[in-house]
């Protein structure tokens, strides 16, 4: 992998080389890992990410011509030339539909965009569940803040951003992804609530405390993950229509026994039971921390890792791989992050514990014939920021 310095050096002059020009500016949005809240972002719930070190990086310039031109370092192919008066949802193929999209939204909320050529390069790690998508939307729309002088507010860009993913490139995701590359800030988890985008920095120097939080890339993705996703938020939608709430979120955690006792269908009320548990577990989770105690939370990702292979039903045989290896070397706790089916794992580790756990799980996967998986440190970093 490119180093971070390395991928700003050469942005600058490959811009250049391709259109001709220098760039105004260079930018830069960070992939995110969630510590906890898995599923609960469309239940208008609780989500804990926090921003990695991995970014995604754009030289961008202004044009006033009514052209978006795109490149990707990352890429094979040239440059891509949109006219933005074409751009509309479904009509973009390919990963350029991610800038354009953005760049159509914030057109669609009125904002005066009148071109741009973007050149982008990135180092989060694409399909592994650590949002590379977001990344890359976030850069875009914090750029064309900037250097067309919106004004708009990190939250909005994240809206503006979730909105390109979800209407123009067609991708039913929630606010989480978008707003952690945002609104992430070093040394810290951001706790949203994704009913009011409410937000709040929570302290998470684990470095400090002796610990380390690993992610594990299984680097497998399961075909089956889109079909399950829609189904799982619709039985979301249906247990909270049968509970008579506006969301699953409104079931408080002390009410649960009772809301499940309302429920016939044996799978709804372990759909339910992980949302209401998760919820409760990011606030347990956020209080340990906040009282200092971060070893104490080992459990609790455990148990949502638990809740979510078999209440849930979205983890792979992969991934029980990670947590169960990771678990038996001496992890404080481990648990699947993001969506499921394959994508990344977050373990808890004592630091000179570290390299024995990270060495258990990648021989428990050469045991059992998978490929390797890949591992590093999550550092909790900072959120989009301009570079140059
Ligand atoms: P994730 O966000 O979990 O990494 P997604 O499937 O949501 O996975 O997004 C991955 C897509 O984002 C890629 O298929 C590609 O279209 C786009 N993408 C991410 N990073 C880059 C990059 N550096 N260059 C071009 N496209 C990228
Ligand atoms: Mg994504």
């Amino acid at each position: 992998m490119t180093g971070e310095a390395g991928v700003t050096e050469q942005l600058e002059p490959a811009f250049r080389d391709l259109y001709g020009t220098g760039p105004e500016g260079v930018w830069a949005a960070p992939g995110r890992v969630n510590l906890i809240g898995e599923h609960t972002d469309y239940n208008d719930g609780f989500v804990l990410p926090l921003a990695l070190p991995h970014t995604a990086r754009a030289a961008v310039a202004r044009r006033d011509d009514g052209v978006l031109r795109l490149h990707s370092a990352d890429v094979g192919g040239g440059v891509t030339e949109l006219r933005l008066d074409e751009l509309e949802p479904g009509g973009v193929q390919g990963w350029e539909a991610y800038p354009a999209g953005v760049v159509w939204a914030l057109l669609d909320a009125g904002h005066p965009v009148t071109g741009l050529d973007l050149h982008l390069a990135s180092t989060v790690p694409t399909g592994a569940g650590l949002s590379s998508s977001a990344a890359l939307e976030i850069v875009t729309a914090l750029a064309v803040n900037d250097l067309y002088d919106l004004g708009l507010q990190r939250w909005r860009l994240a809206r503006l951003a979730q909105r390109a993913e979800n209407v123009f490139v067609g991708v039913p995701c929630g606010i989480m992804d978008q707003t952690a590359s945002a609104c992430c800030t070093e040394g810290h988890a951001l706790h949203l609530d994704t009913r009011d985008l409410g937000q709040r920095q929570v302290p998470f120097d684990l470095a400090a405390e002796g610990l380390r939080l690993l992610v594990v890339d299984t680097r497998v993705k399961h075909q089956l993950g889109d079909g399950a996703y829609a189904n799982r938020r619709s039985a979301c939608e249906k247990g909270a229509a049968l509970l008579d709430v506006p969301a699953l979120r409104d079931i408080p955690y002390e009410e649960l026994a009772g809301a499940l006792a309302r429920l016939d269908d044996p799978v709804l009320r372990r759909r339910v039971r992980h949302v209401v548990t998760e919820n409760h577990r990011v606030e347990e989770v956020i209080g340990r921390l906040e009282a200092g105690d971060p070893r104490a939370i080992g459990p609790l990702l455990t148990a949502g890792h638990v809740s979510l292979r078999d209440d849930f039903e979205v983890s792979c045989p992969e991934l029980d791989l990670v947590v169960a290896s990771a678990e038996d070397a001496g992890a404080l706790g481990a648990r699947m992050t993001g969506g499921g089916f394959g994508g990344s794992a977050v373990v808890l580790v004592e630091e000179d514990g570290a390299e024995e756990v990270g060495r258990a799980v990648t021989a428990a996967f050469a045991a059992r014939g998978h490929r390797a998986p890949r591992v590093f440190t999550a550092v909790p970093a900072a959120g989009a920021r301009r570079l140059a």
